[in-house]
């Protein structure tokens, strides 16, 4: 499976930058990536215009870089018509490039740029990938999910806890059970606690260590990923309850679907 590109429907673009900004909310991204995208298909595919690219899209096109360490890399783009997929538009594949490889004008180079993959690629078990891909839908949504090892990691843990045994991906795929999980996962982009956060941080270059065994730490992971997605506090006591009620909630259906499986 392609982590970065899994189908038609969504892809990350997180190593690129793309989520370290001042206001990461989808509506803002999504419009400067239109905005992006459509001028670099306007222009020639020469050394020249496509260099004089990144300082139009960087200035011109409104990058406002939050953390000056990560690079936020300005030919970032949808690399697909119906804008739903994003990506690189330098690639030998995006549309005007006839095959040709110009990711050795970006900032990494092209060599940096064809071999990273994120941690998130061989750190997520099988199962809980195949579920996130076939949850979600959505660019945004998907790029600030699968890369966070975490967040993945500490909410299937506390499941397979309560159900003690590994998850049967079909039957948490199941109608009413999805829904629930999907509303979960979807915590990443709009998180109650931190409605007044713009932010919305990606950690595709986190590593963290093993889970917790227990119900208490393995919620306090979810709300310190949460924390971090929206660099703001959001760890009251309201919120670890309300993981701790929303995830009760989640696994009573998926119970339920079990044994309507079996
Ligand atoms: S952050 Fe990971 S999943 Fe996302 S594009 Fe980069 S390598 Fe792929
Ligand atoms: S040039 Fe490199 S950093 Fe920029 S969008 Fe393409 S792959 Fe990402």
């Amino acid at each position: 499976m392609n982590i970065c590109h899994p189908d038609s429907s969504k892809s990350c673009a997180a190593c690129c930058g793309l989520y370290n900004v001042i206001d990461g909310r989808r509506e803002v991204l999504n419009s400067l990536l239109i905005k992006r995208t459509f001028a670099f298909r306007k222009i020639s595919r020469t050394v020249d215009a496509i260099s004089d690219f990144s300082e139009v899209s960087r200035t011109g096109l409104g990058i406002r870089q939050w953390d000056p360490e990560i690079h936020v890399c300005e030919y970032t783009g949808f690399v697909d018509d119906s804008c739903k997929t994003v990506g690189c538009m330098l690639h030998p594949q995006a549309p005007g490039n006839n095959g040709i490889d110009f990711r050795g004008l970006c900032y990494y180079g092209s060599m940096a740029c064809k071999a990273f993959l994120c941690p998130a690629a061989s750190e997520i078990d099988e199962t809980y990938v195949t579920i996130v891909n076939r949850l979600i839908t959505d660019w945004h949504l998907y790029g600030l999910v699968a890369t966070d090892i975490n967040f993945l990691n500490a909410l299937f843990a506390l499941i397979e806890m309560m159900v003690e045994g590994p998850i049967a991906a079909e039957a948490i795929l199941g109608a009413e059970p999805s829904g629930m999980l999907m509303k979960v996962l979807a915590w990443k982009t709009s998180w109650p606690f931190a409605e007044k956060s713009a932010k919305r941080r990606s950690s595709y270059y986190l590593i963290r260590s093993d889970q917790p065994k227990d119900e208490a730490g393995l919620v306090n992971n979810i709300v310190d990923c949460l924390c971090f997605t929206f660099d703001f506090c959001v760890g009251s006591n309201e919120a670890h309850a309300m993981v701790r009620r929303r995830i009760h909630a989640l696994v009573k259906t998926y119970k339920h679907a079990l044994l309507v499986d079996k």
